[in-house]
């Protein structure tokens, strides 16, 4: 009887032992997986070994981000059984930075990172000294400072501190030079202005302006007054030249070449493509519009609401009406005031004389009438707009290379450049060579601006 039993136990445990030498079974590489960022997942190269498994039947569910630090997870499903293998997606790459020099006085401690700069890694970083340091001594401190990961990946550099007795410099500052404006003009006297000090981060600057009148012609002082944390101070002055409300707003002279593309006499059909090749260049003009083509109306809005700017420039554009009389200009320029207002919601400030301001044809309808008008609209709050170079389309080039020509000889020297063009009914040709324009004034580093309130007003010479 015992026998029996024991026999029969035994073909228990080996039928068991079977079963489960029968059953499908993965072996990893490794218990887990270790890769770099953008390190390429292979899901079937972490498998050792398998039994009782047809490689080729695994579905595996790949969770792994590898543009991504962290803990994933790949699933392996065979039939009905799931294997799953984690994975972790490391920072191997030790942290990379620059250092900065500091001074600082003696005793001070120093927090180390305030000698590191553009620190780049895929983890989060702290920065330490390699030693102790005691800044007790006036002199110059090599020091090592060591940047570390979250994956204690680590770099090290050196810097210098030089510990002085005595915090004796003053703040400099930079971004004052002289600045000239008109009477009236909104200024900002911060823009533009650094100041920077050898102990202090954030040293102290005041602005006394209370001798600048800008509503007056002159010529002003505007005091910068800078005090570092250890007390050392300066006032530095800057010069403000107020000019006459009526003067040129000179172009600045800064090394950067800007270009006013300005479109006189639409809208006409010609509007609508120049507008869609300003829109393949990104390039935002200023149009001065006149009122002879109501059927384009439309293309003031388009222009508006594609973020050009709309100036005026007289309803009729025609010389014997407006030059008659200072306020049959007026009322002509009203009437395309109210045709833009209608069309974007908004007034405009910018004006454009039919002709340009140093026209001579109206001194046929009224002498001295441009010496009177170019004060007149700037008592009413408007500005005009001359120019400094056109295609010629204005005059009596015909062909497309002929305007080319011109546009070049135009441009050529200038460092800011009001460009007049027109798009009324007339200049196909314009709207033909505007690309070649755009590529020419790009390729030799031209940037881009519509007028604004504190533009160059590139005013001629009166004439009349
Ligand atoms: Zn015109």
């Amino acid at each position: 009887m015992r026998k029996i039993f024991f026999s029969f136990l035994i073909i228990i445990v080996f039928l068991i032992i079977y079963y489960f030498s029968q059953q499908p079974w993965i072996h990893f590489i490794q218990d887990e997986i270790h890769l770099s960022l953008y390190e390429e997942v292979k899901p079937y190269d972490y498998i050792e070994e398998v039994s009782h498994v047809n490689i080729k039947e695994i579905k595996i569910n790949n969770k792994v981000n590898n543009k991504k630090l962290g803990k994933y997870q790949i699933e392996y499903h065979y039939k009905n059984r799931k294997f799953t293998l984690n994975v972790f997606i490391d920072d191997k790459l030790p942290p990379q930075f620059e250092t900065r020099n500091i001074k600082i006085l003696k005793n001070t401690t120093v927090d180390p990172v305030s000698l590191v700069k553009d620190i780049r890694d895929d983890s989060k970083t702290v920065v330490y000294f390699k030693e102790n340091y005691i800044f007790n001594e006036t002199k110059t401190y090599r020091v090592i400072v060591v940047v570390e990961d979250e994956y204690a990946n680590k770099s090290e550099k050196s810097a210098y501190v030089l510990v002085e007795e005595k915090d004796t410099e003053v703040p400099t500052i930079q971004g004052i030079e002289k600045m000239t404006i008109l009477v009236g003009d909104q200024i900002n006297l911060k823009e533009g202005v650094i100041v920077r000090d050898d102990h202090d981060k954030n040293p102290i600057l005041k602005i006394d302006d209370s001798k600048l009148n800008v509503t007056k012609e002159g010529e002003y002082e505007v005091y910068y007054h800078v005090e570092d944390h250890n007390g050392n101070k300066e006032v530095y002055v800057r010069q403000i030249e107020v000019l006459s409300q009526y003067a040129n707003r000179e172009a600045v002279k800064d090394g950067i070449k800007t270009c006013y593309l300005t479109f006189d006499d639409g809208p006409s059909e010609n509007t609508k493509k120049i507008l869609d090749i300003l829109d393949r260049y990104h390039i935002k003009a200023t149009f001065f519009v006149t009122g002879t083509s109501p059927e384009h109306f439309k293309y003031i809005k388009e222009a508006h609401q594609k973020g050009h700017v709309i100036g005026l420039h007289t309803f009729s554009h025609d010389y014997e009406k407006i030059y008659s009389s200072l306020s049959a200009y007026i009322q002509d320029l009203n009437q395309i005031k109210e045709v833009v207002y209608q069309q974007t919601g908004t007034d405009t400030k910018y004006i454009r004389f039919p002709g340009g301001s140093s026209n001579l044809v109206s001194k046929k309808y009224n002498i001295g009438i441009m010496k009177r008008l170019t004060h007149k609209v700037i008592d009413l709050g408007y500005q005009y707009y001359d120019w400094t170079s056109i295609n010629g389309d204005g005059e009596n080039i015909k062909t497309v290379q002929g305007l080319k020509k011109k546009a070049i000889e135009e441009i050529e020297g200038k460092e800011d450049i009001m460009f007049l063009m027109h798009d009324s009914k007339s200049c196909d040709n314009t709207v033909k060579v505007l690309p070649s324009i755009l590529d020419y004034l790009i390729k030799n580093g031209y940037q881009f601006e519509t007028i604004h309130q504190n533009s160059p007003t590139f005013h001629h010479t009166v004439q009349n």
